[in-house]
C-alpha cells in the first residue's frame, strides 16, 4: 500500500444469474459480486472542504468543494458528486479527502462498474470519517446518487450485490422487502462464463428509463381496476391478460416479460438448490428469449452469442446479463468445454462482427471490503 494513503477499499462488480429488469418492478434477483473490482485509496487531506478524486483508468482527476456540491457536465464525476451529495443528506461529518481509484471492471458491460464506483466511494468515506452508516444505508444512498446525479433510475440490485455479497453464494433478493437469502452456488463441474460483446450501446441509459416508465404505465392502468396493485410484483399473468386490450402491445409485452421473470427467478432458485442445472440453464435461455422479444433490450451481437451457444450441449443456458443493448452474456457451461467453446465462439463472433470477444470466468465473491 502507498504509505501516503490511509485506507484501501475493494469494491466489486457483479453478475446476475437470473431475474433481469425485475428489481425496479419489486421482483426477485439472484446476483453476486465477482472477482473483478475497483480498488480505491483514500486519505484525509487536512482541509475542511477541499476534495480531489482521480480515475487512473480515465487518466483524469477533478477537485471540488464540499460546501458547493452540484452536478457536473462530465458524467463520470456525477457518480462521485452524487455519492458525496447523498452522504451529506445523512451526516455533516465529511471533511476534505483525496481519493484515487483504478478498475478492472469492464465499463458499460452489464457488470456494474457504476455501482462498484458509487459503493466503493461511499464505503471508503464511511470508514475514513467514521460516519457510522450501515451497509444498507451505503447501498441505498449509492442508488439515490445514480438516480439524482447520474439520471439512471436503476433498481437496487447492483448496489446491493456489490456491498452485501458473500463468497461462494448468490443472493436471492426480494426487491420489495429487501429480504435476502444467501444460496450456496455449488455448480461444479459447471462454471459461469461471461462473454463480453465489447459493444456498449449509448442509448442504454435512456432506454433503461423508458422500460421503467412502460412498466409503470402498465401498473397505472391495472390499478384502476385493482387498487391494491402497487407494482408488477402484485400482478399475475392471469390478471395481466385481462388488460390485453387496454394496454398497448408494447406495454403488454414489457409487463408480460416482468411477470414471467418473477416466477422464473424463484423456479431457478429451486433448481439451483436441487442441483438441477439443466433446468437452471433452460430458465436462463427462456429469460434471454423474453429479453430479446418482449422486453427488447438485447442486440444482434448478444443474440448471436446466445444462439451460437445452443449448438453445444455442454452449455446448459445463456442469456444477456445486466441492462442490455450490449455488454456480456452469461453462460452456464461444463468446465471441460470452456476452452474449446471460448475459442470457437470468439472466432465465429469475429468473423460475423469484426469485434474481439473477451471471455472470463466469474465466481461468487465477497462484497465491498477494506484491504487488510
Ligand atoms: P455499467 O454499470 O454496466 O458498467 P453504466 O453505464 O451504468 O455501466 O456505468 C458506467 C459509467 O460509470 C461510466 O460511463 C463512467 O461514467 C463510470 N465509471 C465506471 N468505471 C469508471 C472508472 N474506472 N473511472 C471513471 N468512471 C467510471
Ligand atoms: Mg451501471
Amino acid at each position: 500500500m502507498d504509505a501516503s494513503y490511509d485506507l484501501i477499499v475493494n469494491s466489486p462488480g457483479r453478475i446476475n444469474i437470473i431475474g433481469e429488469h425485475t428489481d425496479y418492478n419489486n421482483g426477485f434477483v439472484l446476483p453476486t459480486a465477482i472477482d473483478k473490482k475497483i480498488q480505491f485509496k483514500f486519505r484525509k487531506n487536512n482541509s475542511d472542504k477541499n476534495c480531489l478524486v482521480k480515475s487512473v483508468d480515465f487518466d483524469t482527476q477533478f477537485s471540488f468543494d464540499l460546501l458547493e456540491i452540484s452536478k457536473s457536465e462530465t458524467q463520470w464525476e456525477n457518480y462521485i458528486l452524487g455519492v458525496v451529495y447523498e452522504i451529506q443528506q445523512l451526516t455533516s461529518n465529511l471533511k476534505g479527502f483525496d481519493c484515487v481509484f483504478k478498475s478492472e471492471i469492464p465499463i458499460g458491460s452489464g457488470i456494474s462498474s457504476s455501482a462498484a464506483l458509487e459503493c466503493g466511494l461511499a464505503f471508503g468515506l464511511n470508514e475514513l470519517f467514521d460516519l457510522k452508516l450501515t451497509k444498507l444505508q451505503i447501498v441505498e444512498l449509492s442508488q439515490r446518487a445514480e438516480h439524482n446525479y447520474v439520471g439512471t433510475k436503476c433498481g437496487i440490485m447492483d448496489q446491493y450485490a456489490s456491498v452485501m455479497s458473500k463468497e461462494g453464494h448468490v443472493i436471492l433478493l426480494d426487491c420489495q422487502s429487501l429480504e435476502a437469502t444467501y444460496v450456496p452456488m455449488n455448480i461444479a463441474p459447471y462454471k459461469l462464463l461471461l462473454l463480453n460483446t465489447n459493444v456498449s450501446h449509448n442509448l442504454a441509459s435512456g432506454e433503461y428509463n423508458t422500460r421503467r416508465q412502460q412498466c409503470e404505465s402498465g401498473v397505472a392502468i391495472i390499478q384502476k381496476k385493482y387498487p391494491a396493485v402497487q407494482s408488477l410484483r402484485d400482478v399475475s399473468m392471469e390478471m395481466l391478460s385481462e388488460f390485453k386490450l387496454d394496454l398497448s402491445t408494447v406495454v403488454f409485452d414489457r409487463c408480460s416479460y416482468v411477470v414471467q421473470e418473477k416466477e422464473r427467478t424463484l423456479n431457478a432458485v429451486e433448481a439451483l438448490k436441487n442441483n438441477d442445472l439443466k433446468e437452471l440453464g433452460a430458465l436462463m435461455y427462456q429469460t434471454h428469449d423474453g429479453l430479446q422479444h418482449l422486453y427488447e433490450v438485447s442486440c444482434k451481437e448478444l443474440d448471436f452469442l446466445v444462439d451460437f451457444s445452443k449448438k453445444y450441449e455442454q452449455v446448459l443456458g445463456a442469456r444477456v446479463m445486466g441492462g442490455g443493448f450490449g455488454g456480456c452474456s452469461i453462460n452456464l457451461i461444463h468446465e471441460t468445454a470452456v476452452a474449446q467453446f471460448t475459442a470457437e465462439v470468439s472466432k465465429a463472433y469475429f468473423e460475423e462482427f469484426e469485434i474481439k470477444l473477451t471471455a472470463f470466468e466469474a465466481m461468487p465473491c465477497e462484497g465491498t471490503s477494506i484491504e487488510k
